[in-house]
């Protein structure tokens, strides 16, 4: 696969269905072949008539869309973002009712205390975030386990934070299934997140 343009649409690396009963094979099928699909067309579409910038991979445009011309900056941001966040998204989920494991658990009691105060710690970020955005569990500089939420197709990139896992809060990722019930979609969540490859991805950033 390229990491840089024309930029492709990522495999699910599990069946639609896998995530039922918490989330259904439907939504997942529109929000992955429809709803990233989109993303990855309209990135390629923004830098089309920009061949300077077609080895650039997905976390340089993000990092550097300032220097980017001002025409494609919002899209390049919105669309690039919308991407890399998806493929994180869609990569920490597939397993069902699991709990974290090693290090991640041990990282979650030192910042937490029990894995039931970073559920409801997450789940406020998640239910806070005012529209549409995503709430991160992320390590900071002193490789401390961190909570913060991003509005739109924000990434974490910007900052010093590394982010370890990522729920997506538009309505798109559970309207069809939980309606205008988010509190519902989040509670769910946490029923799907694959914890052998957040493990993965904690120890590739420590
Ligand atoms: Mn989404």
């Amino acid at each position: 696969m390229n990491d840089h343009y024309p930029f492709e649409l990522l495999p699910l690396p599990y069946e639609f269905d896998a995530l039922e009963p918490f989330i259904d094979a439907q939504t997942m099928e529109i929000h992955h072949n429809r709803h990233l699909k989109t993303y990855v067309d309209n990135l390629n579409a923004a830098l089309k008539d920009y061949p300077q910038y077609h080895l650039m991979s997905l976390e340089q445009l993000i990092r550097f869309v300032c220097k980017l011309p001002v025409t494609i900056q919002t899209a390049v941001k919105d669309n690039a973002g919308g991407v890399y966040n998806h493929n994180f998204y869609f990569s920490i989920m597939g397993n069902l009712n699991q709990r974290p494991m090693g290090k991640m658990n041990c990282m979650i009691k030192k910042a937490f205390g029990t894995y039931e105060n970073f559920e409801v710690a997450l789940k406020e970020s998640a239910l806070k975030r005012f529209g549409s955005g995503w709430a991160w569990l992320a390590i900071d500089s002193a490789c401390t386990l961190k909570i913060i939420s991003t509005a739109n197709q924000d990434t974490l990139l910007s900052t010093d934070l590394r982010p370890v896992l990522l729920i997506d809060v538009w309505e798109h990722a559970y309207y069809l299934k939980y309606k205008n019930k988010r509190v519902d979609y989040i509670d769910n969540w946490f029923n799907v997140i694959n914890w052998n490859k957040v493990e993965e991805i904690l120890i590739a950033e420590l």
